[in-house]
Order: structure tokens, then C-alpha cells, then sequence
């Protein structure tokens, strides 16, 4: 069975017909699914389809795009929200300089908050980095000391990999894996250490070859399982077993 790390099942475009997206899910062999916030109120959504799911868990987090309007009071709401029981992890957080370079210090400022408030409560985090790779390895070794975590969908070098390993960071891939025109994330999975890969859709964004183009969704993680069985010349299984006891062992044990 697979685990979907990383998905946004609060979205609207599932709004409907929700249910029958994480039954499909359920079918296809998906143990869990955990559901990112990206503000508070998709937070607070995360939570509420946590509670109506088995299979789904959530985090809570503010999407470095939503820095701007993050004050001290949401951090207080956010580490509220954060001690649900269907909580596993404080995301998504992190550096996007793709989509803004006009205010790097807010969004750094935010990203180090959200980090205090998961070492804090023993949380692992989930990490949005766009053409931000140096800040953030700048921020992992300071402020990101005792923080637990993964690099969701990542597109570092190979180098920057070993460097995150090192520190004990996992990994995310997902659809962009299996694109014709994937830059580095495929030489990675080739030689990385497996012990450090999780699954995920980041959904309903980016999914894989075949569904590319089309609404993703949690189902849909066996496609990029398949390319990193073939990618390292393995089983199908033994993809899935070793990465679901990544997901199980960093968000699942405490
Ligand atoms: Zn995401």
C-alpha cells in the first residue's frame, strides 16, 4: 500500500465530489493521505476532512504565499489548530522566490516561526522551496535544528540531496517525476538512498504521466510508485513498502 504525503484535498475543485475521490483512493491501495493547509482557513478545512475520513490526516501550515498577511496571532491559532488529533505535521511552509522576490525577510520570518512552532510540538514539517534552495539550506542548518521534515516535491541538485540526508530531511517526488521534460528529480531518485523517498500528488496540481494535464488526485501516487520502480530497476512492492514505512516512520512516530 502507498501513502500520499501531500495532498490538498480541501480544495475547491474537489468540493464535488470529494467522497468518492478518497474512496477511490481507499481502493486503490492508499493506506493514508495527509492534507495540507496553505492559510488558516484551509487549514481549519484540512481538519474537517480529516475528521470525516479514516484514511485522511492533515497538517497545518501558511504557504509561503501567504506570508504577507501571517501575524503573531496566527501563529497562536495555528499551534491551537496543530493539537488536533488527525494533526501529523506542520505544512505546507517554506520559500517560494519564484513567485515573489519582494519579500524574501516576511517569508523567511514566517518559514522560522512555523519551524519553532514544530519543534515545539514535536511536529514533522512539509516544505514548499521554489527557486529558494540557498535560503533554505541557510534556514534548515540554523533554525531548522531539531525540526524533522521533507522536501516536498523537490527539485534540488543531487548535491544539495546529500547535504539534506545528512541532516536526517526526507525527500518528496510526484508527478513532475514521470514528465517527459522532468530536469533533475529523476537522476536523484536513481541514486538516493530509498530510506529517504516519500510518495505524494501535492493533487489537485501536477498530475503524473498518464492523468498529466488532468485534476490529480491521491489515487493517482501509484503512477509516480511505478516510475520509481522503474527508474531503479525494482519491484513495484518493494517501492511501495519501503516508502510507506518512510511516511509511517517520520509522521507517524513520535
Ligand atoms: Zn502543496
Amino acid at each position: 500500500m502507498l501513502v500520499d504525503t501531500h495532498a490538498h484535498l480541501d480544495d475547491k475543485q474537489y468540493d464535488a465530489d470529494r467522497d468518492e475521490v478518497i474512496k477511490r483512493a481507499a481502493a486503490d491501495d492508499v493506506k493514508f493521505i495527509i492534507n495540507m493547509g496553505a492559510d488558516i482557513a484551509s487549514s481549519r478545512k484540512a481538519l474537517v476532512v480529516a475528521d470525516n475520513y479514516d484514511i485522511v490526516y492533515a497538517a497545518v501550515g501558511i504557504h509561503p504565499e501567504e506570508a504577507d498577511g501571517m501575524t503573531s496571532k496566527d501563529d497562536y491559532i495555528l499551534s491551537e489548530l496543530a493539537e488536533g488529533k488527525k494533526i501529523l505535521a506542520i505544512g505546507e511552509i517554506g520559500l517560494d522566490y519564484h513567485f515573489r522576490m519582494d519579500n524574501k525577510e516576511k517569508q523567511k520570518n514566517v518559514f522560522v516561526r512555523q519551524l519553532d512552532i514544530a519543534r515545539q510540538l514535536h511536529l514533522p514539517v512539509s516544505i514548499h522551496a521554489r527557486d529558494a534552495h540557498g535560503d533554505l539550506m541557510q534556514i534548515l542548518k540554523k533554525e531548522g535544528r531539531g525540526v524533522r521534515g521533507t522536501i516536498h516535491c523537490y527539485s534540488g541538485s543531487m548535491e544539495m540531496a546529500r547535504e539534506l540526508f545528512k541532516m536526517g530531511w526526507y525527500i518528496g517526488a510526484d508527478g513532475p517525476l514521470t514528465f517527459k521534460n522532468a530536469a533533475k528529480l529523476p537522476e536523484v531518485v536513481q541514486k538516493m538512498p530509498l530510506e529517504r523517498l516519500l510518495l505524494e500528488t501535492d493533487c489537485p496540481y501536477l498530475a503524473p504521466v498518464p492523468k498529466r494535464g488532468k485534476r490529480n488526485e491521491p489515487a493517482f501516487v501509484k503512477y509516480t510508485a511505478q516510475k520509481v520502480a522503474e527508474l531503479r530497476n525494482i519491484a513495484y512492492e518493494e517501492v511501495s513498502r519501503i516508502t510507506t514505512a518512510n511516511a509511517e516512520t517520520l509522521f507517524l512516530e513520535r
